[in-house]
């Protein structure tokens, strides 16, 4: 016996047509370089991501073909997020943090066509430019100031839509977008998302126990749309039809407590270190700001702390904590509490939102430690293991990886965790030599290699230690050569010019030894114990 429902495939132009034929009337309003706002409707916006679609078809673009995005959170940014796919392009987005040699290796990797980039950020491009062999580019002009001779101005590109658009036809396992993250051992490596991939995940995100966003919200994406595709948000919330409100580079507590006050802001996402610049900002001033009662703050990227989920709500905001990858679309665990967890003491409550959260519906999960499966007891530790229509089955053209993934199917987070009697996930470490700053990696390995390149250097080691602002630091741990000197200072300026400013360790130590494991690794856990406490300036 066969079903007899039809075989719909689940497209990204679907959520497109929808949104433009029901949510025509609300707004989507961005804030731009010179701080003015920017204002237009869905309508506006659906006109203009099917005239950027049918422009890249008459500028050759052919399926499955990158155009990559180099640009902030803004409405030019969401034209793209859909027009590309429409095309039957691949929406690549470009971490405009990264350093310009690991962008032109990313554009390189991913074999990028085309680029769309923001005026403001034309300095960042001709870094990369003369690495990369981009055929065409088109730049957003945010600031009104005139685009340089010999690049194509966004407006004009619209232009050359005539308004007979076609969609090509679709399989909704074609290719939509992809995104790189920072790999352990080597370079970035590329998650390539599907329109059925993007789709689920959207409708996943959108549930009342997940993110719980309706047409009725206002909301606001602080994470950037270069990461993980600010979260999915930008999807999610055409699909709901909620009115969308982007920060453009303006992300500092002041500007986004004004957003949230004059846009009516009820749910915006970002990585703690956005949350605290608020709570200071608001604890300066608590009266200032009339913010929507009950905003919700999603915080993901890094642990919220149980602080900071008691400091919001003294405010009457309240923290929605989540965990997720880029290789899962990213969205895996929301901490809400289950019924039966009501009613709990208020310390139990505080420890359960501080949790990453239960698994969203369709995303499996279990800890692997050493013995096998971890049980369900909110103490042995496993690494986390995850499964689902919407998590990565491997990496873009890379082969060297292939250990992320168990014979039996699942993904290997690098993520260490409990999970406890009632379901929830929390993690405890990470398996993953990487620095999360500010809610961006820092290759540990990289700085390494480049430290050991210095001629005074013997042996160094980096390892991740929390920080009061930015959640975790660089900490360069130093051998030197025997009768050999050099600085912090020194060493610092050395690296300079190979990364980008925000890797720069800030502490250094200088040792006679780095600890190792019997078969001679540096011990880095012993490291990380042992400067846990680090004073910073
Ligand atoms: P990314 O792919 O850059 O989004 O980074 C994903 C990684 O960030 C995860 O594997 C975790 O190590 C970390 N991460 C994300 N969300 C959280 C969270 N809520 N708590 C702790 N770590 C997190």
């Amino acid at each position: 016996m066969h079903s007899t429902i039809m075989d719909f495939p689940l497209t990204l132009p679907h959520l497109l047509e929808r949104a433009g034929k029901l949510f025509g009337k609300v707004e989507i309003t961005s804030r731009l370089p010179d701080k003015s706002l920017h204002r237009y409707s869905y309508a506006d916006f659906y006109r203009r991501a099917l005239a950027l679609a049918e422009a890249l078809q008459k500028a050759g673009l052919k399926k499955g073909d990158r155009v990559a995005t180099l640009m902030w959170n803004h409405y030019a940014h969401l034209e793209a997020y859909f027009g590309i796919p429409a095309a039957g392009g691949v929406l690549h987005t470009l971490n405009l943090r990264l350093h310009p040699s690991d962008i032109a290796y990313i554009v390189n990797h991913a074999e990028d066509r085309f680029l769309i980039v923001d005026d403001v950020l034309l300095k960042l491009y001709e870094a990369i430019k003369p690495h990369v062999k981009i055929e065409r580019v088109v730049v957003v002009p945010l600031t009104g100031q005139p685009v340089p001779a010999g690049l194509e101005n966004y407006e004009d590109f619209l232009k050359t839509a005539t308004g007979s658009f076609s969609y090509p036809k679709f399989d909704e396992n074609d290719p939509v977008g992809m995104c790189y993250t920072s790999g352990t051992t080597g370079r970035p490596k590329g998650v390539v998302y599907s329109h059925r991939s993007t789709v689920l995940h959207s409708l996943a995100s959108a549930l009342p126990d997940s993110l719980g966003l309706s047409q009725r919200d206002v909301l606001l994406p602080v994470v950037p749309m270069f990461h993980a595709n600010a979260w999915g948000l930008p999807y999610t919330a055409t699909m709901v039809g909620c009115k969308q409100v982007y920060p453009g580079p303006h992300l500092d507590g002041e500007s986004l407590l004004d957003l949230y006050e004059r846009e009516k802001v009820t749910t915006t996402a970002g990585v703690p270190t956005i949350w605290l610049g608020i709570i200071q900002a608001l604890s300066k001033e608590p009266t200032r700001w009339n913010l929507q009662k009950g905003m919700r703050m999603v915080v993901g990227g890094s642990a919220a702390p149980e602080s900071m989920i008691r400091a919001f709500d003294k405010f009457g905001l309240e923290v929605l904590h989540a965990w997720g990858m880029t290789e899962m679309s990213p969205l895996g665990t929301v901490s809400r509490l289950k019924r039966n967890l009501l009613e709990a003491p208020e310390d139990e409550r505080y420890l359960y939102r501080a949790k990453q959260g239960l698994p969203t519906p369709l995303v499996e999960v279990r800890a692997v430690g050493e013995k096998g499966e971890a049980p369900w007891d909110g103490k042995t530790l496993g690494e986390l293991q995850v499964r689902g229509p919407w998590v990565a089955a491997g990496y873009y053209n890379l082969q060297e990886e292939a250990d992320k993934w168990t014979s039996d199917g699942w993904f290997r987070t690098g993520d260490v965790v409990n999970i406890d009697a009632e379901g929830y996930v929390k993690i405890a470490d990470r398996t993953k030599d990487l620095i999360k700053s500010g809610g961006e990696w820092i290759s540990s390995l990289d700085l390494e290699s480049a430290l050991m390149s210095h001629p005074a250097v013997k042996e160094a080691a980096v390892i991740a230690i929390p920080h009061p602002k930015w959640d975790e630091r660089p900490l360069a741990a130093i051998v030197l050569k025997e009768g050999a000197n050099a600085s912090a200072e020194e060493l610092k300026s050395f690296l300079e010019p190979k990364f980008a400013k925000w890797w720069l360790p800030e502490a250094f130590v200088f040792l006679n030894e780095i600890p190792r494991t019997s078969t001679g690794k540096f011990l880095k856990s012993q490291l990380r114990d042992q400067y846990r406490e680090w004073k910073w300036e």
